[in-house]
């Protein structure tokens, strides 16, 4: 076995596979309640990952995956920023 470090792996909210977290987009909820991505991975606030991808974030809305990861309820102006921000990533 090599040793080494282990990869850190998150789920995705839309399609619910596992991923390699440095590949995945990390949504926060703030701890003044927005919700926002979080571009460099390390703002604080309680974190949920997404594939870069409009068809998870399809999936995470339809479900309420988002809301449920964070705890917090997100409205519609919140998802197309979202929405917005996953298409310049692409
Ligand atoms: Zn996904």
């Amino acid at each position: 076995m090599p040793k080494g470090k282990k990869k850190p792996m998150r789920m995705c909210v839309g399609c619910q596979e596992m991923k390699l977290k440095k590949d995945l987009i990390r949504i926060v909820r703030t701890p003044d309640e927005t919700v926002e991505i979080d571009h460099t991975g390390k703002k604080s606030g309680r974190g949920a990952y997404i594939c870069p991808q409009q068809e998870c974030l399809e999936k995470a809305i339809k479900g309420k995956r988002v809301e449920k990861a964070l705890k917090q309820s997100i409205s519609s102006d919140v998802y197309e920023k979202l929405k917005q921000e996953l298409n310049s990533v692409e």
